[in-house]
C-alpha cells in the first residue's frame, strides 16, 4: 500500500505549472492561446553564452564538479556582487545551486526548525509558503494591497515579528507584482530588523536587472550594511540572461550557514550542471548589452499593457518598476461580471478571450491576476484587445 509523508500530503504542484499545462492542452486542441503566465523571458539565451557551454561539451568538461560549483564562476560571482551590488563575499561565502530555487530552498531546510515561524510578504512567489510549510516551519502572511502599492510597511514587519520569527523572506523587484523597494523604504524595514536580531533576511534578488526608473538597483545589505552577519543574497542567471532551463543559481551569505546548505545539496542533487556552469561564467564575464536591451523592450511593453489595462473598467493597477509582470486588482470586475473567485475569472479568461493569465490566489492575493508581459508587443496588442472584449 502507498503511504504518502505526512509533510507532503497537504503539498500540490506549483499553480503556475498546472496553467501552464491547461495552455498547452488548448493549443494542442488547435486553439490560439496568447500566453500572459509565463515565468520566463521570450528571448534566446544569448549567442556567446551558448558558445561556451558547446565548447564545455567539446573540452569533456562534462563531470562532477565541487559541489558548490566551480571555482572560477564563484569567483565571478564575488566579483558580480562586488561590481554590480557594492557587497563584499568570500568565495567560501558562495554557493551554486541549480537554480535560485535551489538555494533558496537549502537555505530554508538549513535555517528553519518545526514550529519556526517564516515572513512571507504577500503578493508573494508562488514556492516560499511551500518551501517554509516542508522545513516544518509556520510561513506568517503578512499581507500589502494595492493601496500601499503591493510593499511591506515597517510597521507590518514589526507587527509581525514574534519570538518565533526566524527569516524575513524578501524579494525586489517583485514577482507577482513588480514593486521595487526603494533604498529609503528598505532604511525603515531595515530599522525594524536591527531591533531584531533573531530574524535572518533572505534577499531573493533574482529580477534585480529587470528593473526601469531613475534609481539603481540596491538591496537591503545596501541600505543597512549592518545586517550583514544575518542576510543572504539568492539570485542567479535564469531571468537576466534567458537562462531558466540551463538551471544555475546562487546564494551567498555568512559562511556557517552556506557551509550547510552546501551539505544539504551534497546529499541531494550535487553539483549544478557542469556545461550550464560554464555557460553562466559566459552570462556573468561576457558582453551586458543583452541585458540593457532587455529592459528597454519590457519597459514598452509594461506601458502598452499597463495603458491598455487602465482603460478597462474596474480593473486596478499600479505601475510595474520592474519585473516582466503587472498584477492587476479585478475585484470589481469579478463583482460586475458575477464571478467570484480569481481562479473562476482566469478560467473564463483562457476559455472566452484565450488569453492565459495567473489568478493572484496563487501568491497569497486573491481577487487579482498576474499579467506577464514576456510575449511579443504583437501577440500582447491582441491580447489586450481580447480582455477589452471579455472584461467590458
Ligand atoms: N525567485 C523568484 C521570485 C522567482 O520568480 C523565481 C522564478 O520564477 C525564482 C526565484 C527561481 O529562479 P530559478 O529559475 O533561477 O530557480
Amino acid at each position: 500500500q502507498l503511504q504518502l509523508a505526512d509533510r507532503v500530503r497537504e503539498m500540490t504542484a506549483s499553480p503556475t505549472a498546472s496553467l501552464n499545462a491547461r495552455t498547452t492542452e488548448m493549443r494542442a486542441a488547435g486553439q490560439d492561446i496568447i500566453g500572459m503566465g509565463t515565468g520566463e523571458l521570450d528571448f534566446d539565451t544569448p549567442a556567446h553564452i551558448k558558445d561556451a557551454a558547446k565548447a564545455a561539451i567539446d573540452q569533456g568538461l562534462t563531470k562532477y564538479t565541487a559541489v558548490d560549483g566551480i571555482p572560477e564562476l564563484k569567483r565571478a560571482i564575488v566579483a558580480k556582487l562586488d561590481r554590480e551590488n557594492g557587497l563584499h563575499y568570500e568565495v567560501s561565502q558562495v554557493l551554486v545551486s541549480c537554480g535560485c530555487k535551489q538555494a533558496i530552498y537549502n537555505l530554508v531546510q538549513a535555517t528553519i526548525n518545526d514550529g519556526d515561524e517564516v515572513l512571507v510578504p504577500a503578493p508573494y512567489w508562488v514556492s516560499y509558503p511551500e518551501m517554509v510549510k516542508l522545513a516544518g516551519g509556520i510561513p506568517v502572511i503578512v499581507s500589502a494591497d494595492i493601496e500601499q502599492g503591493f510593499k511591506l510597511r515597517p510597521e507590518q514587519l514589526q507587527g509581525a515579528i514574534t519570538d518565533k520569527t526566524k527569516l524575513l523572506l524578501l524579494n525586489s523587484p517583485c514577482n507577482p507584482t513588480g514593486a521595487y523597494y526603494s533604498l529609503h523604504e528598505l532604511e525603515a524595514l531595515a530599522d525594524v530588523l536591527r531591533a531584531n536580531p533573531q530574524v535572518m533576511i533572505a534577499s531573493d534578488d533574482i529580477y534585480e536587472h529587470m528593473l526601469w526608473g531613475s534609481e539603481p538597483f540596491v538591496n537591503i545589505l545596501n541600505a543597512c550594511p549592518e545586517l550583514h552577519e544575518r542576510t543572504f543574497i539568492l539570485n542567479g542567471v535564469s531571468k537576466a540572461y534567458a537562462m531558466t532551463g540551463w538551471r544555475i543559481g546562487f546564494a551567498a551569505g555568512p559562511e556557517q550557514v552556506i557551509k550547510k546548505m552546501k551539505a544539504i545539496q551534497s546529499q541531494s542533487t550535487s553539483n549544478p550542471t557542469s556545461i550550464a556552469q560554464y555557460a553562466a561564467l559566459a552570462a556573468l564575464q561576457g558582453d551586458q548589452s543583452f541585458v540593457r536591451e532587455v529592459v528597454t523592450v519590457l519597459k514598452q511593453r509594461h506601458d502598452c499593457v499597463l495603458s491598455r489595462l487602465a482603460r478597462m473598467t474596474g480593473v486596478r493597477c499600479v505601475p510595474s518598476s520592474g519585473t516582466f509582470y503587472i498584477f492587476a486588482d479585478v475585484h470589481r470586475t469579478m463583482e460586475r461580471l458575477g464571478v467570484a473567485t480569481d481562479v473562476a475569472l482566469s478560467e473564463l479568461l483562457i476559455e472566452k478571450a484565450n488569453v492565459a493569465v495567473v489568478p493572484g490566489s496563487a501568491f497569497g492575493a486573491p481577487g487579482h491576476i498576474r499579467l506577464s508581459f514576456a510575449t511579443s508587443m504583437e501577440n500582447l496588442e491582441t491580447a489586450m484587445t481580447r480582455l477589452a472584449a471579455t472584461l467590458s
